[in-house]
């Protein structure tokens, strides 16, 4: 299945351009088009989920209006054209993230229940009274809660690396917390509350030292790097759909192929079994093992869609775009008083955190939203992550492959009129 029966996909453009015709690309995304509060939307919210191009949107639209059938079981024309657009979006994700073979690519709902799913299957199979799990102190509460489920149930006990002031992992803290009693280690790449951009494979080496596997949630990552599961030798990573341009309810987990094969399913019922008796079910090869019931098709066409556009644009043509954006944007914030940035890592990627002296971040939110600019205010599912700043929440920019210079304008003298309305008060 590695190179299943003929189906063409094109592969990871090599030839895809260097910079970003910016103004061209933002006609693809019909919601950037609009006013919001009587202003031209201002959209710094692409951690959150990114808006759809017209590709993403005409594929899932197209597989509705021709496709539309249940995969892998039925021998009619549509069913086969369903299930050829499903698996061939698998070998999309697959070379997207340069996994050696499709097998090793399941869809899920997202970034969440990837997670999920390996601390339900691999976690209960391997965890052990006494065991520890490691994670570090920027990760989402995706990638903390599961593993506390977990740990509860198994008498396991979650283990915590720290990050400095700048919100980048203390590395020998990391390390030496890694001991013959860690089971797992599960970290982000890119922490969606600082940005920071975390040194993955020199953390993963650090693991497999002592033959710890390691989970990388790539949910951040997807739309800003060139990923690479084997160059960083992860076990399994995670990514979602909506935050690489397609659908919302579709995201893949990675894993190498031998742990898949030998962990037990997550859910039980169809598709993901051989034979049913009432004495014994037997159960499908992976991927189809971990795909229970009728998949998400038409978000995994979008998914497939996605990774089309992101490889005709180049991962590293976006990534240089929005690391741009991203030192603009620090450069033009830094000169506000009263503005304080949280996280300040030396790597970091397309996500800006910030507060304001004496406004609260959800005011810096909505009176943004009066000037049409879209952004995110909270503690970003992160609370351990304001815990360590001490504050509630941060007011949060995070740039998309169609942002701009001029957006960033926007915001900062969106910034000053929240500043001269809070000091008329
Ligand atoms: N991990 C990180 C770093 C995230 O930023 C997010 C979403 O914001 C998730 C996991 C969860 O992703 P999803 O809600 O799409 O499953």
């Amino acid at each position: 299945m590695s190179n299943p029966s003929g189906i063409p996909v094109p592969n990871a453009a090599s030839d895809a351009p260097t910079t970003l015709d910016v103004q061209r690309i933002r006609e693809d995304f019909p919601a950037l088009h609009q006013q919001v509060n009587g202003k031209p939307l201002v959209y710094l919210d692409s951690a959150a989920t990114t808006q759809k191009p017209l590709s993403v949107i005409q594929a899932v639209r197209q597989y509705y209006e021709k496709d539309n059938s249940n995969v892998h079981r039925g021998v009619h024309t549509l069913s086969a054209r369903a299930t050829e657009s499903y698996e061939t979006a698998r070998i999309k994700v697959q070379r997207f993230i340069n996994a050696a073979d499709a097998r090793e690519i399941i869809f899920v709902r997202g970034a969440t229940e990837g997670i999920n799913l390996v601390a339900n299957s691999y976690g209960r199979k391997h965890i052990r009274a006494g065991d520890e799990l490691l994670i570090t102190a920027m990760e989402h509460h995706s990638n903390i809660v599961p593993w506390q489920l977990l740990c509860e149930e198994k008498d396991a006990h979650l283990r915590v690396a720290p990050i400095n002031e700048r919100g980048e992992v203390v590395l020998e803290s990391y390390e030496k917390l890694i001991t013959d009693r860690t089971k797992l280690v599960a970290i982000t790449y890119i922490s969606n509350s600082l940005g920071t951009i975390n040194p993955v494979k020199e953390m993963i080496e650090l693991a497999h030292r002592r033959r710890v596997p390691v989970l990388v949630d790539g949910a951040q990552a997807g739309p800003h790097l060139p990923l690479d599961v084997q160059e960083i030798g992860c076990d399994f990573l995670v990514v979602s759909g909506h935050k690489m341009y397609a659908p919302t309810g579709i995201g893949a987990l990675y894993g190498k192929l031998e742990l898949l094969e030998s962990m037990p399913p997550y859910q039980g019922g169809g598709e993901m079994i051989q034979s049913v008796t009432f004495e014994k079910t037997t159960y499908n090869d992976v991927p189809h093992k971990f795909e229970a019931g009728t998949p998400n098709i038409a978000d995994a066409v979008g998914f497939g869609a996605a990774i089309d556009y992101l490889n005709a644009l180049g991962m590293q043509a976006i990534a240089a775009h929005e690391d741009d954006l991203v030192r603009c944007a620090i450069a033009a914030l830094s000169a506000i008083p009263g503005l304080r940035f949280i996280g300040t890592a030396r790597d970091r990627a397309a996500v800006v955190s910030f507060t304001i002296e004496n406004i609260h971040p959800h005011d810096i939110g909505t009176i943004l939203d009066q000037e049409g600019i879209a952004i995110r205010t909270g503690h970003h599912c992160s609370q351990p992550v304001m815990d360590r700043f001490g504050v509630p929440a941060t007011s949060r920019a995070s740039f998309g492959l169609y942002n701009t210079h001029a957006e960033i304008d926007s915001l900062v003298a969106g910034i000053y009129k929240a500043k001269e309305l809070f000091s008329l008060e």
